[in-house]
């Protein structure tokens, strides 16, 4: 039974989705190809549109019938579509309406422009150049931090809340302390063995054709449906929905490196598959939407490291690679090729990092954001303050700003607290895995013969349908029967870490 303040809604929130969709797809637009003069009129044309769409959000009327809603769901099952409509539109309501019109067009406007002089700075190695739109971003994240924040929340909570609910600094904190305090005789040891496989396999030179052909061969074997997607090159991979049936994903190939075009499509595969696994009818609304930040990286890094780095994965890949790559990889044994997959080496590029430093990578921005948000921090100190953790952290440091501080696209685009739902996605990921394995009975087996149906079905059973239905923490709960635990991740990662794993 549809309550009529319902139907209202669902009109409403129908239509905010068809204006956020076409905003995607101007930025999709934007990050497959813009010419450099036609910036400054996207990014008016964005500003229109989420101006319009925060006037659609905080629309009083919306209000009253939100209102409205809520009496009426006062006594259903609290993971009833309408109760969870209320109860998450309500919050976003509430939220928005924090926020004056014009921060919210500033900070449109200040990301989009951010975003090209952030490609541009980043190609020329040019820190300077970025750094008045970054100064700007910083400040307008700073009062939208204000705006929102209830007593006693940090700005930095504030942030972190907006990418997954109910997190808080002080907990993410705990957690990176105890991941850290694992991490670091593991990547010691692992690096050592490492280093002793000499020249990698994975480098040399390899034609993009064949390496797109491959990854999108792949991505449809694991399941993501291309009738309701596509895959493009842009350069700092990403995936973005822009309509019930229509998932982009998008990668980077390198000629150097085999594994970068591939992993990032595996990576962005799951998140489009996450996707595609929402139910079309609810689209737009919560129950519609993914879970939270940390359970769309977890579906990333599922089919990235769980899946695509594993031994069985490639004793059913390899003969493929090998159709493509006939020359390249004829010499070379599949245990080999996944040893050299697998290898552990503190790293200057996040996206290119083994899975065992990944998290350090994530460690270093968490307390770089945290300390630009409270201004402990100022945007000019930025460079030195990056290469002084990564000299810390990984024991290394970068030579120029581009391989630096300039690597990701985040903070151009005002994504400032979005960096730890990485990590608590490879916590989820490795929980989800391990839940699977168990009741799927040896998930190992069917990986070994490209066998990717039931586990993909599992994932739409356990996480993907229910959209927002529960909070994240409680549907991870839900999907494995046990409370969130890092311990999955860090036995993952160690048992990788020893001598016959990393042989296959
Ligand atoms: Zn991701």
């Amino acid at each position: 039974m549809t309550s009529d303040a319902l139907k209202k809604i669902l009109e409403h929130v129908r239509q905010t989705a068809m204006l956020q969709s076409t905003m995607s797809m101007l930025e999709w637009d934007q990050n497959t190809g813009l010419p450099p003069s036609a910036a400054e009129y996207r990014a008016d044309q964005l500003t229109l549109l989420a101006g319009m769409v925060h006037q659609r959000r905080v629309d009083p009327e919306l209000g009253h019938w939100l209102d409205e809603l809520i009496a009426t769901v006062a006594d259903q099952d609290p993971s009833s579509p309408p109760a969870v409509i209320a109860r998450c539109m309500k919050r976003e309501f509430d939220r928005c309406r924090k926020l004056p019109q014009r921060l919210v067009e500033e900070l449109s406007y200040a990301t989009s422009i951010g975003q090209q002089v952030w490609v541009e700075s980043k190609l020329g190695d040019d820190y300077p150049r970025f750094m008045p739109q970054l100064t700007r971003i910083v400040e307008l994240k700073r009062q939208e931090a204000d705006c929102l924040a209830s007593p006693g929340q940090s700005r930095y909570d504030v942030m972190l809340d907006s990418y997954e609910e109910g997190a808080t600094t002080q907990e993410i904190r705990q957690i990176f302390l105890r991941l850290r305090e694992s991490l670091v005789p593991m990547i010691q040891r692992a690096s050592e063995r490492s280093a002793k496989l000499g020249p990698s396999v994975l480098e040399g030179r390899f034609a993009i054709e064949p390496q797109e052909r491959f990854s999108k061969w792949v991505a449809g074997q694991i399941g993501f449906d291309f009738q309701r997607g596509r895959l493009d090159q842009t350069e700092h991979p990403f995936c973005t929905t822009l309509g019930p049936h229509d998932h982009r994903i998008l990668t980077r190939y390198s000629q150097e490196s085999f594994s970068t075009g591939l992993y990032g499509v595996l990576h962005e595969a799951g998140h489009g598959m996450y996707e595609q696994g929402l139910d079309p009818q609810w689209y737009g609304t919560p129950v519609g939407s993914a879970a939270s930040l940390g359970v769309h990286e977890s579906q990333s890094r599922l089919w990235e490291n769980l899946v695509g780095l594993a031994g069985p994965f490639w004793k059913w890949a390899y003969p493929h690679l090998l159709e493509v790559f006939p020359s390249e990889f004829r010499d070379v044994a599949p245990s080999r090729l996944v040893a050299d997959l697998n290898r552990v080496q503190a790293s200057l590029i996040r996206i290119e990092a083994d899975e065992v430093t990944y998290n350090m990578h994530i460690l270093i921005r968490f307390e770089l954001e945290e300390q630009l948000m409270s201004q402990e921090l100022q945007v000019a100190q930025l460079p030195e303050a990056w290469n002084d953790k990564y000299r810390n952290f990984l024991g290394i440091a970068p030579s120029d700003d581009r391989t630096g501080v300039l690597q990701d696209v985040h903070w151009s685009a005002g994504l400032i607290g979005y960096f730890p739902t990485y990590t608590l996605g490879n916590i989820y990921s490795a929980q989800l895995y391990s839940a699977a394995d168990r009741q799927l009975g040896g998930l190992d087996r069917q990986l070994e013969r490209g066998e990717f149906r039931p586990l993909l079905e599992w994932l739409r059973d356990k996480v993907h349908r229910h959209g927002q239905t529960y909070l994240p923490m409680e549907l991870i709960k839900r999907a494995t029967g046990e409370p969130v635990d890092s311990r999955y991740l860090v036995d993952h990662l160690s048992s990788k870490c020893s001598q016959d794993q990393l042989l296959m």
